[in-house]
């Protein structure tokens, strides 16, 4: 009765490590940069920002070929700072943030546009519009031990070498410490768990054939071709 199956463990690089990140769960900050809350017709003074999920299979290696996903005409960038869990805890204290944090990484938050425009108006999940396959594109991870805790650095996209989207981390309205301290009361986080922390202004479609490249200053970089 073995192998009539057979999972495998999502899991992204290291840098610098011949050990793998395995994936646990994957989170997502909705709207934690002003001026994108604005772009999506939101008022940042007024809602504060949120969570959502993605499967952990939906992780996608940050040089790979990646193909058009299927049902949407409007496929969406957006660039975030990831944070990849160490040391778990529940209701985690501002001041103990930092500690639970293995390390640093790039992700796109691939999005269906038009799904989770129709999702909102009927006010239904996001599920099938954020947590697709290959949905979570990430960077290979960086550990703090290497480049401590960043507060401030430039995060940027290109569509074809055209600039979309150029902001700084500095300019989330939860910072990293505050995510983790409000998301450990909703969930118990665990070792492998990912967090994607939102993502500045300037989100636009991905059309078959672009090249996406992206990064944050002393963190990483991705470029991916969608076909
Ligand atoms: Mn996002």
């Amino acid at each position: 009765m073995t192998d009539m199956f057979t999972v495998a463990q999502p899991s992204v690089e290291i840098a610098g490590s011949d050990h793998r990140f395995p994936v646990r769960r994957i989170f997502c900050v909705g709207k934690n940069y002003a001026d994108h809350a604005r772009e999506m017709g939101g008022d940042p003074e007024r809602e504060p920002p949120f969570f959502f999920s993605k499967p952990a299979d939906a992780v996608v290696v940050g040089t790979a070929d990646i193909a058009m996903p299927s049902r949407t005409a409007n496929l969406h960038h957006e660039i975030e700072l990831v944070v990849a869990i160490g040391k778990g805890g529940a209701n985690i204290a501002l001041d103990d943030a930092a500690a639970s944090v293995f390390g640093y990484a790039v992700g796109n938050d691939l999005t269906r546009r038009d799904l989770q425009a129709d999702a909102k108006a009927g006010g239904r999940p996001w599920d099938m519009a954020k947590g697709f396959d290959r949905s979570a594109v990430l960077s290979a991870i960086r550990p703090a031990a290497d480049i401590g805790h960043p507060s401030a650095a430039r995060i940027w996209l290109s569509v074809n070498g055209e600039t979309r989207q150029d902001g700084d981390i500095a300019d989330m309205i939860w910072p990293v410490a505050d995510i983790i301290a409000e998301l450990s009361t909703y969930v118990e986080l665990r070792p492998g768990d990912l967090i994607y922390t939102g993502t500045p202004a300037g989100v636009g479609r991905i059309a078959p054939g672009d090249l996406v490249e992206g990064g944050i200053d002393g963190i990483g970089t991705i470029a991916n071709h969608f076909v």
